[in-house]
């Protein structure tokens, strides 16, 4: 493997614990998906740093608390001006240590921005009440105040934004931060953290704990009574498992985690917007995302058409490393992830699902597999059970509207869910029927940090962005005025 370095002002190697910059007495490795290149050395710390990390943030705590919050917002609106103003370094460190292409890193910057400036007007309108009284001596009020310290685990799908949309809205609220970013994606946190720094965050305030030893660290970030809520994004065994880890000290909890999305396809749907919401829905970040479409139904009387054209825009998809001018699918972030979509094609197939496009490793070889699609899918086949995570596309045949709200919702997952109609009755039985925290109906691209994101049934707790986006880092505290 070459050592190719990037060639950036941003990066960052040490990880940042009450405003200094730590090596620790070892170092990981963090690689290029898409060559396997050496990318940077980074500090390799475990609990007894992430026990630091949290008393620095609980030391920072009634600082940063005391101050107004437009204090706060201000800080935290410069902070979003300097990542926009270095947006194409950031772009590019996502690019190197995560894969996706430019386009796509450049818009995960601009997406993971949009949360601290939402938030840090959010802040501004933290409104408590006035409760009528039922006691003529008495008056009744709540007052809302942030949780305290929060902990923050992150995955490496996107580097960038799934850290700004917890550690925006605690900053906002009032909270500090512990955050321990995904070991594959280490660099786009770090880089964020030293713009944190130039835009005067306090030390304490806003913590990156770098690392290998997930168990270790998550250990200590759940089990210290120092810390008061949880905000992890990552598989759904993890968060059970650190759900289970924060009863004893009873922790505010924000999960969200894995989902299997299903993505509809009625009769009476607009063709070319399904296939390209499809497109989005599934193959963005080379399928990638907890909000991927990862079971298309399609009705009987559209199937043969959509699956036609979704199977010519899926090999027109250009594969390869974001390096290359005009990629639009990158590599897989591991050899895991790609024997993963391998696994659910064999099973497919060897079930009687037939490939229309791809189904195979690609050419460039390392982590790149061709987008696949997979027609005459079954709800028995792996693939409609499990989240692929991958670029595969697998069509459901149904024949109406029960099944299709039936085979949507049969699973434990309930994210993200999609469909096409363009009869409006239908459109509102759907949504309402269909098991899910968030519905794109003729829209494959439904995120935004003004509307709340999460997931019901085993797909998580709580809401990230929006109004919502605050409450998970705040308490209500209701006074009781007596002797009047
Ligand atoms: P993914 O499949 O996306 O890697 P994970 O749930 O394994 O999903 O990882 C998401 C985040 O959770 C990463 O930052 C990872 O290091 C962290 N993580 C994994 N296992 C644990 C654990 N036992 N305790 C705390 N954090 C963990």
């Amino acid at each position: 493997n070459s050592h190719s370095r990037p060639s950036a002002s941003l990066l960052r190697e040490q990880a940042y614990i009450n405003g200094q910059w730590l090596s620790g007495a070892q170092q990981f490795a963090v690689h290029n998906p898409a060559s396997g290149a050496l990318l940077a050395r980074v500090a390799d710390l475990g609990a007894a740093e992430t026990c630091a990390a949290i008393q620095a943030a609980h030391a920072a705590l009634p600082g940063w608390r005391a101050l107004t919050a437009q204090q706060r917002a201000a800080m935290l609106l410069r902070w979003h001006a300097l990542i926009l103003q270095h947006q194409q370094e950031l772009a590019a460190l996502i690019s190197q240590e995560q894969g996706k292409p430019p386009a796509e890193s450049t818009g995960e910057i601009a997406y993971g921005a949009s949360y601290i400036e939402w938030f840090a007007e959010e802040g501004k309108r933290v409104y408590g009440e006035v409760i009528p009284s039922p006691f003529s001596d008495k008056r009744l009020l709540t007052v809302r105040q942030g949780v305290g310290v929060v902990a923050a685990i992150t995955p490496w799908n996107f580097p960038h934004a799934m850290i700004t949309r917890k550690v925006a809205p605690a900053l906002a609220a009032g909270c500090t931060v512990v955050l321990k970013p995904a070991a594959e994606t280490p660099l786009s946190a770090l880089a964020l953290a030293a713009l944190a720094e130039q835009a005067g965050l306090p030390p304490g305030v806003f913590n990156v704990v770098t690392g290998t030893d997930a168990v270790g660290i998550g250990a200590e970030l759940t089990g210290s009574p120092l810390v008061r809520a949880l905000s992890f994004t990552g598989s759904t065994a993890v968060g059970k498992l650190l759900m289970r880890q924060c009863a004893d000290t009873l922790k505010k909890l924000g999960l969200e985690l894995g989902g299997n999305a299903p993505f509809i396809v009625f009769d009476d749907a607009d063709l070319d917007a399904a296939v390209q919401g499809a497109l989005f829905a599934k193959f963005r970040n080379s399928g990638q995302t907890c909000v991927c479409a990862n079971r298309l139904l399609v009705q009987d009387g559209i199937y043969d058409a959509f699956a036609a054209k979704l199977a010519a825009a899926v090999a027109a998809l250009q594969v390869g490393p974001a390096s290359e001018p005009g990629m639009q699918q990158g590599p897989l972030i591991s050899q895991a992830a790609v024997a993963k979509v391998q696994r659910h094609i064999a099973n497919a197939v060897s079930l009687g699902a037939r490939v229309l496009s791809g189904g195979a490793p690609h050419a460039r070889g390392g982590n790149f597999f061709q987008p696949t699609v997979l027609a005459d899918v079954t709800e028995q086949m792996q693939v409609a059970q499990e989240e692929t995570f991958g670029p595969l596309a697998p069509l459901i045949r149904f024949h109406d509207e029960a099944e299709a709200i039936r085979l949507a919702n049969s699973g434990e997952s309930g994210l993200a869910a999609y469909f096409f109609s363009r009869d409006v009755s239908r459109c509102w039985r759907v949504a309402e029927a269909i098991e899910a925290g968030m519905v794109g109906i003729n829209e494959g691209a439904i995120s935004t940090a003004v509307a709340p994101f999460g997931g019901i049934k085993q797909s998580g707790l709580g809401r990230e962005g929006g109004r919502l986006g605050l409450e998970e880092f705040m308490e209500t505290k209701y006074l009781c005025f007596g002797g009047i």
